[in-house]
């Protein structure tokens, strides 16, 4: 048994800013990441421009330079690598957290490395940063799984000369679809929304409705997906069945928490919204000494919480922790 005081699951932006927020308060929390730092990130499609401009991406106060306005993925990997680096927060990567489980007041923090290692931690304290992008929404249709099916777009230049159906409507699809489109290939979004989402970002919109009006996109609204083959999309749309021919299909539905975690643990979750309870001054969760940290707060909108908002909950936190010790409420 490894003997920790916080350990804090995942290096992302947020686990990476609570770590260095808590280092500042005298503790040496410890991260155990999965894959590597900034692992969602690293999956973003290659050539992603962020929309937010470097400085709302800053954690730990270590300034972000990048040669435009908004960031290209590739800067925010080199900027996250850069802040691990020079904050020196004890990392270890390549390390999956399979269980947490609650006894005589400490945590017990079980994980795997990716060479089959298990270990086991006891911790006071537990902060879960583990994001959403690992686990994407399904469309619960037949064919979901076939291979040519993705939930994450990566690059465009596989898909030239291809029939390729994007499903959805926010800043993924229509990110995919221009770039796509851009390489050559007929692409057709599938949407259930009526009209544009009010999500997709004002600057992209009239690009890719121009495309639209230009006959290079197909764009069809109210559209249900039934079933996918090998071959084609079959889909409803307004009462009116069709299908479609489909070399690849992106289903761009957006992502979710891993919630299971956190519900063994006793947290609160709330079923319709996927939240989990939390003190929104500290990030504590209804069960003691059980922190969250990032997008996992917003439960299945992903729309709500980004690198944006989400690096100022590692304040609040390490702000709280200090309280504790300092009051002499530890367990344990
Ligand atoms: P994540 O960055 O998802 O980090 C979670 C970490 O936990 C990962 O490294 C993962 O590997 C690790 N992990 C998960 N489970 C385990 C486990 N069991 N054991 C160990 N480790 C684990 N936000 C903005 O503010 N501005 C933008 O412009 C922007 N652009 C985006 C573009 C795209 C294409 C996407 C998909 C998202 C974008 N976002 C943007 C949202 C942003 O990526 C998220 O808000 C951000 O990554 C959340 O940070 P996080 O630290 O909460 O979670
Ligand atoms: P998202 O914002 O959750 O959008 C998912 C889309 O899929 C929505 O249009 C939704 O419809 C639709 N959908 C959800 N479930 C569905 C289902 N079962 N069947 C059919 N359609 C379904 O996901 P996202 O676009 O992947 O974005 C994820 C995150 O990444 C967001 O935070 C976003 O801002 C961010 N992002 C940022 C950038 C950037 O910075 N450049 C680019 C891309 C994404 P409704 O519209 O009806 O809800």
């Amino acid at each position: 048994m490894i003997k920790e005081e916080v350990i804090i699951i995942g290096a992302g932006p947020c686990g990476l800013s609570t770590a260095i927020e808590l280092q500042r308060k005298g503790f040496e929390p410890l991260i155990l990441e999965k894959n590597n730092v900034a692992n969602s990130i690293f999956h973003y499609p290659t050539h992603q421009t962020f929309f937010s401009s470097s400085e709302k991406l800053e954690v730990g106060d270590f300034p972000f330079i990048s040669e435009r306005q908004k960031p290209q993925r590739n800067e925010a990997l080199t900027y996250y690598r850069m802040v691990a680096e020079r904050s020196k927060v004890r990392i270890q990567s390549y390390e999956t957290v399979t269980n947490v489980s609650e006894v005589n007041g400490e945590y017990l923090v079980h994980s795997e490395t990716d060479k089959g290692k298990e270990n086991i931690y006891s911790a006071k304290y537990v902060v879960f940063a583990t994001g959403y992008y690992g686990q994407p929404n399904e469309l619960d249709v037949e064919g979901e799984n076939l291979p040519h099916v993705s939930h994450y777009f990566k690059e465009a230049h596989p898909f030239f000369n291809q029939d390729v159906v994007i499903v959805g409507g926010k800043n993924s699809a229509v990110d995919a679809a221009i770039e796509l489109e851009k390489a050559g290939a007929n692409v057709t979004v599938l949407y259930r929304g009526s009209e544009y989402s009010k999500s997709v970002k004002p600057w992209i919109l009239p690009v890719f409705d121009s495309l639209v009006k230009n006959g290079k996109i197909s764009m069809l609204f109210d559209v249900s997906i039934e079933k996918i083959t090998t071959e084609n999309v079959f889909y409803d749309q307004n009462g009116v069945k069709a299908d479609i021919h489909a070399d690849f299909v992106f289903a761009m539905i957006g992502y979710h928490p891993n919630k299971t975690f956190l519900m063994d643990l006793g947290v609160t979750i709330d079923e319709e919204s996927g939240r989990p309870y939390v003190n929104p001054d500290t990030m504590e969760t209804n069960t003691n000494n059980i922190y969250i940290s990032g997008v996992i707060a917003a439960g299945y909108n992903n729309n709500e919480i980004f690198i944006e908002n989400g690096r100022y909950h590692g304040k609040l936190i390490a702000d709280s922790i200090a309280n504790k010790q300092e009051a002499g409420e530890v367990n344990g």
